[in-house]
C-alpha cells in the first residue's frame, strides 16, 4: 500500500480534516438479503474497520491527501483495530478520542451476491463526539483545504465542524448520509454537498431524480432547486450509473457535467460512496475543479466496488491512474 503523494497531483497538497464516525463493520455475505421476519444462510463473515468518516479519511489518504481525523472510539479491541487501520493508511489519528464509558461504534452489514448491501448502525462512542471535540481539535483547521463531514455523528458536532472549516477558509464538503434533515444554516455552510439520488430526493422533497441515462440537460431543474436552497455545488452519485456534477458557480454548459460510470465487475459496493467522497476531498485539496475531482473519484469508487470490504479495498493513486489510462 502506498501513502506517497499522487504522481498526478498538480498542486501542493493541503490538509483534509475529516470529522465524524469510526465503526467496526460486522459483515456477512449471502445470496440474497432477508425479507423482514426471514432467515437466510450466509456464506462468510468478516470484521473490518469502517465508519463513513474513517473510510473517507483512509480513501483520501491513500490518494495522497494529508488527512487528520477527529472522532471518538471506545476503549476496546474494535477501537484499537480502527486506530491501527486508519493510522496504517497514513491518517493522523491524534485527535481520535478514547471514550471511557462507551463502546466503539458498530455496523451490522449484509451483502448479497449482486454486491448490494443493507446496514444497521449502533453509534456507540460516535454519539459522544461533540462540539467540544471540534474545539479541542483547534489548530488542525488552520491549514485545512477541505473539511469533510457526514451525518453519522450529531448534527451539532457537524455544524461546529462546518463552522470551523468555514472560518478557516476551507472547502466544507458535506456528505448528507445517512440522510437527516439539516438546519438551513448548516446547508449554507456546505460549499459542496455530496448525496446519492435517494438523499437528493429526500433533501429536495422530490419523489424521484431524473433517470440514470438521461441527457445532462434533464438535471437542470434539479440544479436550480439546489441553487434555490443555497447549494451552488452538488455532486449526486448514481451507483453503477456514475454521477452528476451540478455546479451553479460554473459558466453556462459547464454547470452540469455527467460523469459516466467506470465499468467494473462489482463484488461489494459497501463503502463505494465513501471511496468516492474521500477521493473528491483529496482531489479538491490538490486544487482540482469539482468536475475533475468527480471524474477521478468515479474511478477510485469503481475500484473499491471490485473488492470485498471498505478501507482495505480502497485504491491508491497509481491504481486509479492505471485504470484511467
Ligand atoms: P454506499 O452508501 O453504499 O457506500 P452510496 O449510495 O453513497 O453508496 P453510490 O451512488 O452507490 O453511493 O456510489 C458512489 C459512486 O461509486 C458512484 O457514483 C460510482 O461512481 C461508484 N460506483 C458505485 N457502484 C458502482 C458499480 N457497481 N460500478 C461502478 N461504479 C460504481
Amino acid at each position: 500500500m502506498s501513502t506517497e503523494p499522487s504522481a498526478g497531483a498538480s498542486a501542493p497538497l493541503s490538509r483534509i480534516v475529516v470529522v465524524g464516525s469510526l465503526n467496526a463493520d460486522l459483515t456477512i455475505y449471502c445470496d440474497r438479503l432477508p425479507q423482514p421476519g426471514e432467515t437466510v444462510h450466509g456464506d462468510g463473515f468478516a470484521v473490518n474497520p469502517g465508519g463513513k468518516s474513517a473510510n473517507q479519511a483512509v480513501a483520501a489518504s491513500k490518494l495522497g491527501g494529508q488527512v487528520s481525523l477527529v472522532g471518538a472510539i471506545g476503549d476496546d479491541p474494535n477501537g484499537a483495530m480502527l486506530l491501527e487501520s486508519t493510522a496504517r493508511a497514513g491518517v493522523d489519528v491524534s485527535r481520535v478520542r478514547r471514550a471511557a464509558d462507551a463502546a466503539t461504534g458498530v455496523a451490522i452489514i449484509s451483502v448479497d451476491a449482486a454486491g448490494e448491501n443493507s446496514i444497521i448502525i449502533s453509534a456507540g462512542a460516535n454519539g459522544s463526539l461533540s462540539p467540544a471535540d471540534v474545539k479541542a481539535a483547534g489548530e488542525v483547521f488552520d491549514d485545512a483545504a477541505v473539511v469533510c463531514l457526514c451525518l453519522e455523528v450529531g448534527l451539532d458536532t457537524v455544524a461546529a465542524a462546518a463552522q470551523a472549516g468555514h472560518d478557516a477558509g476551507a472547502t466544507v464538503l458535506l456528505n448528507l448520509s445517512p440522510y437527516a434533515e439539516v438546519p438551513q444554516a448548516l446547508a449554507r455552510l456546505s460549499d459542496v454537498l455530496l448525496v446519492n439520488a435517494h438523499e437528493a430526493s429526500l433533501f429536495l422533497g422530490e419523489e424521484a431524480m431524473p433517470g440514470a441515462d438521461v441527457d445532462a440537460a434533464e438535471w437542470e431543474p434539479v440544479r436550480k432547486q439546489f441553487a434555490g436552497r443555497g447549494l451552488q455545488r452538488v455532486l449526486v452519485t448514481l451507483g453503477a450509473h456514475g454521477s452528476v456534477v451540478l455546479d451553479s458557480q460554473a459558466a453556462g454548459t459547464q454547470q452540469i457535467t455527467r460523469i459516466p460510470p467506470t465499468k467494473v465487475a462489482a463484488v461489494d459496493t459497501t463503502g463505494a460512496g465513501d471511496a468516492f467522497t474521500g477521493a473528491v476531498a483529496a482531489r479538491l485539496a490538490a486544487g482540482e475543479s469539482l468536475a475533475e475531482a468527480a471524474a477521478f473519484a468515479s474511478v477510485a469508487a469503481a475500484l473499491a466496488a471490485t473488492r470485498k470490504g471498505t478501507q482495505a479495498a480502497y485504491a491508491d493513486t497509481a491504481e486509479v491512474q492505471r485504470l484511467r489510462g
